[in-house]
């Protein structure tokens, strides 16, 4: 098959050949028809994980159609339309039984732990655990977000934060996890805030949902949330992963609000400072986001195909295998508008 691999941490991704996949006993090989590309993604190349190791495909939001099966699968059938998200479960330890299967103890992340879908096929481990059958409704392209970052968003306002009509939603970073985030919460019904430090990424937001979008190049958007909700906003969701942009959205909730963390803190930004005076005195919740079971896809699906939200909107660019490697540089600089979406393989 053909796959962007690369060498050596921040080289290059040239395309080439590889031996297919094999499914194992009850896994699925997955033709990819569609894969964006991440800021995790990103990280691995930068080697910020130590789980990857070069030579490596990186890889891991993704759509396309089952071509292969191991014997014991048992939910699914060849040419399926289907997604997966990032973080594979077993399906037998405590976790996984207790419906958290994106908590597994034995968690398998494509592009991570194994190659990913910078490819024309990628793995997928315990098929009848992790694969999602896709809705006709849903192109591939629209729907490779689904394993990642708009099922990240998802999981996010709905699970952690139980965002609730008319209330207001702070984003902070409108790339691909906070324009989801805000389209999500738009469809909701809350009043959404988005920020970012790249004034360009606004108008796109504002499309999205947003009621009020903020330039943080140029205002301090602790004291802009401020202004705009009087009362500090009632969820905020740090869709970076910077402590800066971290401790801003905690320290721009109102009494009793609660902060998510979705956006990952890696390398030497993994243990940032955070501002517990402020959670203690309005009785802030703080808590994380690791990506969503797939146990809840039905909820995400049924969300989605309500016709509430047209995801492809989200989409900024659809690239070749080939630009892979200058897209991962672009991440770096947070350079995307949009989401960038691999549709030729
Ligand atoms: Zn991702
Ligand atoms: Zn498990």
């Amino acid at each position: 098959m053909r796959a962007a691999q690369f060498q050596a941490f921040e080289g290059p991704l040239p395309v080439t050949q590889l031996p297919d996949p094999e499914p194992g006993d009850d896994g699925a090989v997955v033709e990819v028809r569609a894969t964006g590309v991440c800021r995790s993604d990103w990280h691995a190349w930068m080697g910020h994980d130590p789980t990857v190791h070069p030579p490596h495909v990186p890889g891991h939001e993704f759509a396309g159609e089952v071509v292969a099966l191991g014997k014991e699968v048992r939910g699914h059938q060849p040419g399926e339309r289907v997604t997966a998200p990032f973080c594979c479960g077993c399906g037998r330890c405590e976790a996984c039984a207790s419906g958290h299967q994106n908590l597994c103890h034995h968690e398998y992340q494509p592009g991570f732990d194994g190659p990913g879908s910078f490819a024309e096929y990628v793995f997928v481990p315990h098929a009848d655990v992790n694969l999602v059958r896709l809705p006709e409704v849903l192109g591939f392209d629209e729907a490779a977000s689904l394993g990642c970052r708009f099922m990240t968003s998802f999981a996010a306002l709905v699970d952690k934060a139980r965002l609730a009509p008319g209330e207001t939603l702070a984003v902070f970073g409108c790339g691909g996890l906070g324009l989801s985030a805000v389209m999500i919460g738009a469809a909701l019904g809350a009043e959404v805030i988005a920020i970012d430090v790249d004034p360009s990424k606004l108008p796109r937001a504002a499309d999205l949902g947003a009621r009020q979008v903020i330039d943080a190049s140029r205002t301090d958007p602790v004291e802009a949330v401020w202004n705009l909700t009087r009362a500090g906003a009632q969820v905020s969701l740090d869709a970076v992963g910077d402590p800066g942009s971290a401790a801003a959205a905690v320290r721009s909730l109102g009494r009793r609000g609660r902060h998510v963390q979705a956006g990952l803190l890696l390398g030497g930004q993994a243990h940032p400072p955070m501002p517990m005076l402020e959670v203690i005195k309005r009785e802030l919740t703080v808590v994380g986001v690791h990506g969503m079971a797939a146990s809840r896809y039905p909820a995400l699906l049924a969300f989605v195909t309500a016709g509430r939200l047209d995801v492809g909107r989200l989409i900024g660019r659809r690239i070749g295998l080939e630009d892979a490697g200058a897209e991962l540089s672009a991440m770096g600089a947070f350079a995307q508008q949009g989401l960038s979406i691999i549709t030729r393989f």
